[in-house]
C-alpha cells in the first residue's frame, strides 16, 4: 500500500499527558493540568443542562445544517446565519478551508512558530508552506506580505498567537490587508479572542465587512469550557463560507456539542467572569515572574509563554513530578521556555510555588 506522497512525512499528534496518566505513574492524588489552555472554571451551568437534556434523542442524528446554532452565534455576534460554519472544534474548520482551497502546487504563508494545524493540513492537501519567523514572539506581518506571490492561496494570523500569547493590533492588521491582493483568503485564528482586553486587538467582524477575503476562526473549547465536545466555527463573507461548506460532513458537529454550544453563546455572564479571572490570574502570574526574575511574552490570551533561563525540558519533568502540567517550550521551538495555561487562583499559586522550588533546584546551565 501507498500513501500519498504528501503524508509520508507528517508525524501523529502528540497529545498532553492525560491526568490520570500522570497520577498513576507518578503515584500523586492532585495533578493540576495547565497544559491545554482549557477553562479552569469549566463551562456554564446551561450547557450542562443541555447536554443532559440532549440525551433523550441520541438515536437521531443532529442537524447538519446547525440552524439552531447558526441563529445563536449569528444574534449575539450581530452577523447573518450564512456568515458562519461550524466544525468539530476550529481545527475541522480549518481542515475545511485547506480541503476547500489548496491543489498541490499552491503556497500559503504562516508564522513560525505558530498554531500547527495550519501547516498540518496545508501539507496534507500538497500546499507548500512559506514559514515566516516570529519577530519578538509576535506576526512579522511585514515579512509575512513580502512572502507572498501569485502561487499564494492562504495566509494564516493567529491571534493572539498560541504558542506566544502576543497579539498583533488592528493598525497592523489593516496596513497587512490594504497591500495584500484581495485573491489571497486570510485567516485569523481568533480562539482566544474572548480573553483579549486591549483596544488595540482588531474587531475581526468589522473587518469581515470590510474586506472579501477575511475570515475569522472561533471555538467553544476555549473560554466556554466545551473542549470535549468539539466544536467551533468561521466568521466570514457568505460566498466564502460557502465554499467551506461545500466540503463539510454531513453530520459533523454532534447534537451535545450544538445543544451546549447554544446555551454557552447566550450566557455570556459566564464568559464575562472568567474573563475578568483570567485577567486577575495573568496579572499575578506577571508579578511573579519579575520576583523570580523571568522574562515572558505580553500574553493576551489565557495561557503565558515563560522564559525559565534553562532548558525547558527538565523544569517540565520537575513540576511534573510536582503535578503540576505545563507545555515545555522545547516542544514548540522555545527551547528555554514553558508555556503555562492561566488557571484558578489556587492553581496559579500551587503552579508558582512549584515552580520556584523546581528552579532553585535546576542547574541554569545543563
Ligand atoms: C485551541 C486552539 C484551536 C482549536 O481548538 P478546537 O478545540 O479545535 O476548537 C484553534 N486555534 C488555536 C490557536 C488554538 O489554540
Amino acid at each position: 500500500m501507498q500513501p500519498k506522497q504528501s503524508i509520508i512525512h507528517l508525524p501523529v499528534y502528540q497529545p498532553g499527558k492525560p491526568m490520570e496518566e500522570v497520577k498513576r505513574e507518578l503515584g500523586l492524588t492532585e495533578v493540576i493540568k495547565l497544559a491545554s489552555n482549557e477553562n479552569p472554571f469549566g463551562s456554564s451551568p446551561n450547557a450542562k443542562a443541555a447536554v443532559e437534556a440532549e440525551i433523550a434523542n441520541i438515536s437521531l442524528y443532529p442537524d447538519g445544517g446547525t440552524v439552531e446554532l447558526k441563529a445563536a452565534v449569528a444574534e449575539v455576534l450581530g452577523v447573518e446565519s450564512g456568515q458562519l460554519i461550524f466544525g468539530a472544534g476550529s481545527d475541522e474548520v480549518i481542515l475545511m478551508i485547506a480541503r476547500a482551497f489548496f491543489v498541490p502546487g499552491d503556497e500559503t504563508v504562516m508564522a513560525s512558530h505558530t498554531f500547527p494545524q495550519y501547516k498540518h493540513n496545508s501539507e496534507i492537501e500538497g500546499a507548500i508552506c512559506v514559514e515566516v519567523p516570529l519577530k519578538e514572539g509576535t506576526h512579522d506581518l511585514e515579512a509575512m506580505l513580502a512572502a507572498v506571490n501569485d502561487r499564494t492561496k492562504i495566509v494564516w494570523i493567529c491571534n493572539p498567537n498560541n504558542p506566544t500569547g502576543t497579539m498583533n493590533t488592528t493598525a497592523e492588521i489593516r496596513s497587512f490587508l490594504d497591500r495584500l491582493p484581495a485573491n489571497v483568503l486570510v485567516v485569523l485564528d481568533e480562539a482566544y479572542c474572548e480573553y483579549n482586553t486591549s483596544a488595540e486587538y482588531p474587531n475581526s467582524l468589522e473587518l469581515i465587512g470590510q474586506y472579501p477575503n477575511v475570515v475569522a476562526l472561533r471555538t467553544f473549547s476555549k473560554i466556554y469550557g466545551l473542549a470535549s465536545l468539539r466544536i467551533g466555527f468561521a466568521i466570514g463573507p457568505v460566498d466564502v463560507i460557502r465554499t467551506i461548506n461545500q466540503v463539510r460532513e454531513p453530520f459533523n458537529t454532534s447534537r451535545f456539542a450544538q445543544a451546549a454550544a447554544i446555551a454557552s453563546i447566550r450566557d455570556q455572564a459566564f464568559v464575562e467572569s472568567c474573563r475578568q479571572a483570567n485577567t486577575e490570574g495573568l496579572a499575578y502570574l506577571s508579578e511573579q515572574f519579575a520576583r523570580l526574575g523571568l522574562t515572558a511574552y505580553p500574553a493576551h490570551g489565557n495561557f503565558v509563554m515563560v522564559d525559565v533561563g534553562r532548558p525547558a525540558g527538565p523544569v517540565f519533568q520537575s513540576l511534573l513530578r510536582k503535578g503540576i502540567i505545563v507545555r515545555g517550550g522545547h516542544q514548540l521551538g522555545f527551547p528555554t521556555s514553558i508555556r503555562v495555561t492561566i488557571g484558578s487562583r489556587e492553581q496559579n499559586g500551587k503552579f508558582i510555588a512549584a515552580l520556584e522550588q523546581v528552579l532553585s533546584e535546576t542547574p541554569v546551565e545543563v
